[in-house]
C-alpha cells in the first residue's frame, strides 16, 4: 500500500481491519456532491472532484488517522435538470445512501466523521435531517459542513472581485478549477462575466486557506475539542 494513503476504498481488508484494530484511524470524511452542469466551461463533476480534493488533502495533513470515505457524486439537484447531463437524485434516496454509509462507518468502530458537501442543493436536506441521525447514534460525533464554509472571509474579501462563494461556476469555482484542475478548464467556451475574474493565482490561495482551516476543525474533532450537538429535531 502507499505509505500515505488516504482514501478507503484502496485499503485491502486487511489493511483496513489492521488500521482500525491499532487505533490509527479516528476520523473518516465523507465527501458528497452532484454531477450537474457547471456552466459551459466546467465539467459535470466539478463539486465532488474540488471536494474530494480538499477532503483527501485534509487526511493527508492528519494522516494515518483521516481516512476519506468513498464520494457520493449523485446529490440533489431537481434545479439543475433542465440542463442535460445533470443527474439527480431525490432527497430521499440521496439521505438514505448518506446515512446508511454513516451507518456503516460507525459499525466498524469510527466514531468521528464529517460529511464534507461539495454542492449547494444538498444542505438543506442534509441539515433538517442530521439531528434524526444524531439521536440514533448520541455518542457519535458527527459533522456536517460546506468546504466553502472554511474558506477565510478575508481572503475572499482581498482576492475576489465579486466577493461571492461560492456562487455557481463563477468567479470562487472556476478559481478553484484553474488551480486544481487547469487542463478540466474550457476557457475559450467561457461565457459568463463573473467566471472571467477567476485566476489560477487566486484559487491556489483560497484552496490553501481552505484547507488549512478544515485541518484544524477536523484535528479539533479527534482531539474531543469539537463535540457534534443536537440542536433541533
Ligand atoms: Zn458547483
Amino acid at each position: 500500500m502507499n505509505t500515505k494513503e488516504v482514501m478507503l476504498d484502496k485499503f485491502t481488508r486487511k489493511e483496513v481491519r489492521e488500521s482500525l484494530e491499532t487505533g490509527r484511524i479516528k476520523a473518516a470524511i465523507i465527501p458528497v456532491g452532484s454531477t450537474e452542469q457547471h456552466l459551459e466551461h466546467l465539467p459535470l463533476c466539478h463539486d465532488l472532484a474540488s471536494c474530494t480534493y480538499v477532503a483527501r488533502e485534509v487526511a493527508l495533513r492528519l494522516h494515518p488517522q483521516v481516512v476519506v470515505a468513498v464520494p457520493m457524486n449523485i446529490g440533489i439537484s431537481e434545479h439543475h435538470m433542465m440542463h442535460k447531463g445533470t443527474l439527480s437524485a431525490k432527497p430521499g434516496s440521496f439521505l438514505a445512501i448518506l446515512y446508511d454509509a454513516c451507518e456503516s462507518l460507525i459499525r466498524h468502530g469510527i466514531e468521528n466523521i464529517l460529511i464534507l458537501n461539495g454542492h449547494g442543493g444538498n444542505v438543506a436536506p442534509i441539515n433538517a435531517s442530521i439531528n434524526q441521525f444524531r439521536r440514533r447514534f448520541p455518542d457519535i460525533n458527527l459533522h456536517h459542513c460546506s468546504y466553502w464554509n472554511f474558506t477565510p472571509r478575508d481572503l475572499v474579501e482581498k482576492l475576489t472581485v465579486t466577493k461571492s462563494v461560492p456562487g455557481h461556476a463563477q468567479e470562487y469555482e472556476t478559481a478553484f478549477a484553474l488551480a486544481l484542475f487547469p487542463d478540466e478548464v474550457r476557457i475559450d467556451d467561457m461565457d459568463d462575466e463573473d467566471s472571467k475574474f477567476g485566476t489560477a493565482e487566486m484559487g491556489k490561495a483560497l484552496v490553501e486557506g481552505t484547507i488549512d482551516r478544515l485541518t484544524k476543525f477536523v484535528a479539533d474533532i479527534i482531539a474531543g475539542k469539537n463535540p457534534s450537538e443536537i440542536t433541533g429535531l
